[in-house]
């Protein structure tokens, strides 16, 4: 194929080349092939960027001028919407999404939040009074302001990034900080053209800057541990996430967190349409590359060998929809690398050595050439302590447990480090929506219910992790909060 056009880092308001002209190939998940090339940043280049993020909050009128900032990210808004088949090409190419998850998670869907974050942006309430109360012979008029928190730096994972940056960038420069954009090694170019429309509707130097890299951990690292920087935006793995915890305890960075998941779905066993409930559990969408996938399902002990028939007839009837790069239905295509293929079959392995029973896929497959590619698979006869349970796969795999009661599903559902998202499925929507506010996880499904959107905060508990992005709450993670009281004589 054709390479990709070559991205620049974006720092300081010039578009240009990493220090030296390093760049480092980009591979495509589909081929295993190399798709274009990408500036590969050093410190000196994300030293730049954290200095000019630091120069535009600290000397420029970006955290006040509000209009400003409306009309600038309006108009970076409008390009993004323009640029929608160059970010489904990246996508695809570059991110291994399917034509099927391109029209939702992967572009279209975030390309229509934008309205909503612009009515959300509005709504915020930059000043409160909080009344006049006399004291030590004084009246004292108390104020509640809201400020933007400062420098941003994001950190971004590679398997929804234009979703996830979107997520963090808009909000974060609508409220008045200044952004320091990290891309996953893994998916360069996505990130990078934010650089690209940022500096072709004019932003002001040092505002946005955007600044990918071949190493993992060296740039995102200088934005944890550099006190220029207040806050640390992050999607990615949990053991990142505490590493991240660590180093920013020197500076006291704030946080915020969005972490892995083991989310389980329970079906009860009063669910309406078991076969649908059951059999819609297949983990496909990305390839099981989702935090927010549910990847337990929870069945009841008395309808087991029936959940299991359902599923491989499911599987068996899924055969070959997926893999196919052109086919528009396609909703899973290959995980994103070769080393996460290697993770995702050890785990397999894993399910296979702690007796679990594998009734769908589980290898590489052999007839789609060289693309990082993994069947859709399923194992049965699991339980909760096996490794294939508790840790999160990141890969097409469903694992199917077995409860007893209502009591012991919720037991079964909450046995795990993660809380991330979830689902509960009955005939009775009173008895599902007991069951789902036991569940420990920010996002639970009642029924199928939808519970991710531009407007609602997502977010984990326990070590799916801190904060929440998205909803009014989004905002917040970018904001500071100061008391002004204002004395007068009584
Ligand atoms: P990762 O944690 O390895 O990397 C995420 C980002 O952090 C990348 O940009 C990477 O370069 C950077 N990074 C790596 N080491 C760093 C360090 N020491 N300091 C600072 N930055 C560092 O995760 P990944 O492999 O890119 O993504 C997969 C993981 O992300 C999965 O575990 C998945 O659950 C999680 N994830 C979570 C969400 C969510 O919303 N909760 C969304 C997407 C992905």
């Amino acid at each position: 194929m054709t390479l990709l056009p070559e991205g620049q880092l974006y720092i300081d308001g010039v578009l240009r080349p990493a220090q030296g002209g390093a760049r480092y190939e980009d591979i495509g998940p589909w081929t295993g092939e190399v798709v274009g090339y990408a500036p590969d940043g050093s410190a000196a280049d994300m030293e730049a960027a954290i200095a000019a993020a630091r120069r535009a909050f600290d000397a420029t009128d970006w955290p006040t001028n509000a209009a400003k900032r409306r009309d600038l990210v309006g108009k970076l808004c409008a390009k993004l919407r323009e640029n929608r088949d160059r970010l489904a090409e990246l996508a695809v190419e570059e991110g291994g999404a399917a034509l099927g998850g391109v029209a939702f998670a992967h572009v279209d869907r975030p390309l229509t939040f934008f309205e909503k974050l612009f009515e959300m942006y509005d709504d915020v309430e930059w000043e409160k009074d909080l009344g006049t109360v006399e004291m030590m012979g004084k009246k004292h008029r108390r104020l509640l302001i809201k400020e933007p928190a400062g420098v941003v730096g994001a950190i971004i994972p590679w398997n929804v990034p234009f979703y996830i940056t979107v997520g963090k960038v808009i909000p974060a420069l609508l409220t008045g900080c200044t952004v320091i954009l990290k891309p996953a090694p893994e998916t360069p170019l996505i990130g990078l053209i934010l650089g690209e429309l940022a500096h072709e509707v004019g932003f002001p130097p040092g505002v946005l800057n955007v600044v990918s890299g071949k190493d993992p951990a060296l740039l995102g690292e200088m934005l944890v541990t550099d006190k220029r920087v207040d806050v640390i935006s992050f999607t990615g793995s949990t053991a990142v996430g505490k590493r991240i915890m660590e180093k920013g305890a020197p500076t006291l960075k704030r946080l915020f967190l969005e972490l892995g998941g083991k989310s389980a779905t329970i079906v009860l066993d009063d669910a309406p349409d078991f076969a649908s409930a059951v059999g819609g559990a297949i983990v496909c969408f990305h390839a099981g590359q989702g935090c927010a996938t549910i990847t337990r399902l929870l069945v009841p002990k008395s309808r087991y060998a029936e959940a299991t028939a359902i599923l491989e007839h499911a599987y068996g009837a899924y055969g070959q929809m997926w893999g196919k790069q052109d086919d528009p239905m396609n909703v899973m295509g290959p995980l994103i690398s070769a080393r996460q293929r290697e993770r995702v079959l050890g785990y397999i392995q894993s399910g296979l050595d702690q007796g679990a029973r594998l009734i769908a896929g589980g290898k590489a497959p052999t007839d789609k050439g060289n693309g990082f590619f993994v069947e859709p698979t399923c194992f049965v006869d699991v339980t909760n302590d096996m490794k294939i349970a508790q840790e999160e796969i990141f890969g097409p795999v469903l694992v199917v447990i077995p409860y007893e009661d209502d009591e012991d599903a919720i037991r079964i559902a909450n046995d795990s480090d993660y809380g991330l998202s979830g689902g509960v499925i009955s005939a009775d929507e009173g008895r599902a929506m007991s069951v789902a506010r036991r569940i420990r996880t920010g996002t639970i499904g009642v029924n199928g219910g939808m519970s991710m959107d531009v407007d609602l905060p997502f977010g984990g508990y326990k070590h799916s992790g801190v904060g929440k992005e998205w909803g009014p709450e989004g905002f917040d993670e970018y904001l500071e909060t100061k008391v002004m009281a204002v004395a007068s004589p009584a």
